[in-house]
């Protein structure tokens, strides 16, 4: 690698300028790091190169400008096709890459494979807040893969202020920790929409859910702890709210959808799970019980 050491520590390149590389590409050059951008498709670093940003005219030549490459595209289809391609895999020997597309965890350890394979040094990363976030106090990244290397960016990855969790050499672990926080996302907010809509059906606005649907969330935090304690122990109390007392709640949620001709698989699907806990003699567990019988450890 022929880029003086000194130099390139204090400089960064980031290929991928969508939402989010924008987002990590400005939080860089707000820091005051040399940074070099690139994307896809021309014309999306005019607002970092105004700002100091430098435009490089390929991936290999962005590749060659910095000791560290952060990608950032839609998921890792797009990251391999910019990464696998002969003239940046020249380019990347010895130095190193943090992924921060979001992907599978299967797909990170395979991309570790290949990275090893060729001589580069990889860790993989997943951001757990939005574009915002980025370069303040609750920006939340997480990292997987070798500590030593992690340890080594550490200071370059400071620049994008927030929280950052190394989580374990196992390259997989931060695609993991996604996934699990996503699949926690995703379903709530496909339940939110789906309370919206049976509102609507009774002549409720969602303007005047709101509020009481921000005191249902604010419900989940202290459970998120003691469920946590639950699944871990294999403990599952019901006290309070046996998994019986649950089924009774999500039927009369089901018998109203579909009394609206509102779709509601997602809710008999987690009501059919509690009956089969309930079915094996769990009926005074806890709901948390559910996590037997849909993975069995
Ligand atoms: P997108 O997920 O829409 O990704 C857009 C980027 O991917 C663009 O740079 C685009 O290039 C590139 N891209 C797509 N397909 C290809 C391809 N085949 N080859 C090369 N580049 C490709 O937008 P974001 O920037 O928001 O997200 C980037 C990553 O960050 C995603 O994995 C996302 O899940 C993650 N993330 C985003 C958050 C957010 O709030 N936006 C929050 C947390 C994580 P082009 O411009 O050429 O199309």
């Amino acid at each position: 690698m022929s880029t003086d050491r000194s130099a390139a520590d204090a400089a960064v390149t980031v290929l991928g300028l969508g939402p989010m590389g924008r987002a990590l590409a400005g939080a860089f050059l707000d820091a005051g790091l040399r940074t070099t951008v690139w994307n896809r498709t021309p014309g999306r670093d005019r607002e970092l190169v105004e700002r100091g940003a430098v435009g490089a005219g390929s991936a290999a030549e962005a590749v060659a400008a910095s000791a560290l490459t952060l990608v950032c595209v839609v998921n890792y289809d797009a990251a391999d096709t910019v990464l696998r391609d002969g003239p940046v895999i020249d380019a990347l020997k010895g130095r190193t890459v943090v992924n921060l597309s979001a992907d599978t965890p299967d797909r990170a350890r395979d991309t570790a494979s290949w990275a090893e394979a060729h001589g580069i040094r990889y860790l993989d990363g997943a951001i757990m807040t939005p574009t915002p976030t980025i370069g303040t106090p609750a920006a939340v990244f997480l990292h997987s893969g070798p500590e030593d290397l992690y340890r080594e960016h550490r200071p370059v990855l400071d620049a994008l202020g927030g929280s950052h969790t190394h989580l374990g050499d196992d390259i997989g672990r931060a695609a993991a920790y996604d996934i699990a926080l996503l699949d926690l996302f995703w379903t709530a907010t496909a339940g939110f929409a789906h309370a919206l809509a049976v509102a609507r059906a009774e002549g409720v606005t969602a303007r005047e859910l709101a509020p009481f649907a921000q005191g249902i969330a604010a419900i989940l935090p202290p459970l998120i702890e003691e469920w946590a304690d639950d699944v871990d122990g294999g403990t599952f109390s019901g006290e309070g709210n046996p998994i019986t007392s649950a089924v009774s709640s999500m039927a009369h949620i089901i018998q109203t959808s579909e009394a609206h001709g509102i779709d509601a698989a997602v809710l008999r699907t987690a009501e059919g799970q509690a009956r089969r806990v309930i079915g094996l003699g769990h009926g005074t567990d806890g709901f948390m019980r559910v996590t037997e019988v849909l993975g069995r450890r």
